[in-house]
């Protein structure tokens, strides 16, 4: 499952953000996970509570997550727009391919909440 290796990866930026904070644990973390980003939220946050377990940093960490809507921005005729297809979308106003993303590609931690 890819959202397994995403959530090691996740886990080492944590270790590492408890570390400069001098945390004992970490208690929430949010996520921002864009729609383009391929991952499913609900798979990610079940692989997060297995994997969380084994590190003990974690283990009573809550994750929320904030999904962001995929956003264009057409060059032709100025108009942002949210998208619900993400495969060859055209501006919802003049048509045009000639698009920019302007959010939807997110996945990164927003914010972590520590325990000292
Ligand atoms: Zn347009």
């Amino acid at each position: 499952m890819h959202e397994v290796s995403i959530v090691l990866g996740m886990i080492d930026e944590l270790a590492r953000i408890a570390r400069e904070n001098e945390a004992k644990s970490i208690t929430q973390v949010t996520l921002k996970i864009g729609k383009l980003s391929g991952i499913v939220t609900d798979s990610l946050k079940f692989a997060f509570d297995a994997v969380k377990l084994e590190h003990p940093f974690i283990s009573t960490a809550e994750i929320l997550i904030n999904e962001i809507p995929l956003v264009y921005h057409c060059n032709i005729c100025n108009n942002d727009f949210e998208a619900e297809d993400i495969y060859f979308p055209s501006c919802i106003s003049c048509k045009s391919n000639d698009l920019a993303i302007i959010s939807g590609e997110e996945q990164h931690i927003e914010s972590v909440e520590v325990d000292v």
